[in-house]
């Protein structure tokens, strides 16, 4: 069964490949700290050089790897489409609003990773650092007021964390992102959560596209009706598999790039899921890994929550150096 191999074999890679980025980005402010730190020592004691340096390079230090990838993989995806489905979808007379539907969202999406890359997160300065730290109230468990960051020698605020990697203190920090090469925190967690969502819509619409056309083609063929003669001569109707393996025999490039998508839509969907769970509950990444040490004590993950509409006006409207607090 060679497509089914392939097929595996192809979602293996991308997943491989998911699970490798969250092991080196998703260590920081972990309770599994330790564990990471030691695997991270053994994964690069084994590593030849070059690709050591390159992947300190992407996790380590600020550079725009990542950035270049995400624009490449959606130019390819959206090269494909355009090359490919576009011209098929129409002739089979998918709806054209369907069909340009994912160019318009992945222009908004297109915006808000601009914002994302290039927008402030919440840098805590000398000017503002006497705002910041009344921003929120310290809660003596994971944040505890009268400290001072030492890099950056600054009071560090509630809910603040200092950034390795960008070398600043973060207010209300959410976590470091590589894809956008930036922090996100209290100015930028609304430009990354529009983000998420209309990259999610983006490819849940273009994979509807793609699904549509190749349903069209399968009724329109009458493949479901058609039949094939087993080693023994006896007449089978053609099943899902035989049919899989047809269109991706006809349309191998269609057939993998639906495959991406629809990974890419059940992690990004999933993700997406969790930042809207912590932005209607008013926490962040780095408090959600936090709370986790601190299960037998008292501390609350939601202290900060000021109900649903509250915390959402929190992240929409941010608190800003000069306004008020709410
Ligand atoms: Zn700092
Ligand atoms: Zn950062």
């Amino acid at each position: 069964m060679d497509f089914l191999w392939l097929f595996i074999i192809y979602v293996f890679l991308l997943v491989l490949c998911v699970s490798i980025y969250c092991f080196l980005s998703g260590r920081s402010g972990n309770g599994l700290d330790g564990v990471f730190h030691r695997a991270e020592e053994a994964l690069f004691h084994v590593l030849p050089t070059w690709l050591h340096s390159c992947l300190t390079s992407c996790f380590y230090t600020r550079s725009a790897e990542f950035v270049v990838l995400h624009l490449v993989l959606e130019a390819l995806v959206f090269a494909e489409y355009t090359w490919e489905v576009l011209d098929y979808s129409l002739e089979m007379e998918v709806h054209w609003t369907f069909v340009f539907l994912p160019y318009a969202l992945i222009t908004v999406n297109l915006y808000f990773f601009y914002k994302c890359c290039k927008s402030d997160p919440g840098t805590v300065t000398k000017n503002n650092e006497a705002f910041c730290t009344q921003m929120y109230e310290y809660d003596n468990i994971m944040f505890h007021g009268g400290r001072k960051c030492q890099t950056c020698h600054l009071m560090k605020p509630a809910r603040s964390k200092h950034c390795g990697v960008c070398g600043i203190c973060v207010q209300r920090f959410d976590h470091h992102c590589v894809w956008v090469n930036n922090c996100i925190g209290a100015q930028n967690i609304r430009y990354f959560l529009l983000y998420l969502a209309s990259l999610s819509c983006t490819a849940l619409t273009m994979a509807g596209v793609i699904g549509g056309f190749l349903l069209q083609v399968v009724l329109l063929s009458h493949m479901m009706h058609a039949a094939y003669k087993d080693s023994e001569g006896h007449e089978e109707l053609v099943g899902i598999v035989f049919i899989s393996q047809h269109l991706f025999l006809t349309f191998p490039r269609i057939v993998f790039t639906l495959g991406f998508l629809l990974i890419l839509i059940l992690l990004l969907g999933g993700y997406t899921c969790f930042v809207c769970y912590l932005c209607t509950t008013n926490q962040t990444t780095n408090e959600w890994y936090k709370a986790k040490r601190f299960t037998s004590s008292a501390v609350s993950p939601r202290i900060y929550s000021r109900g649903i509409l509250g915390n959402l006006r929190e992240v929409f409207q941010p608190y800003t150096h000069g306004k008020k607090k709410r």
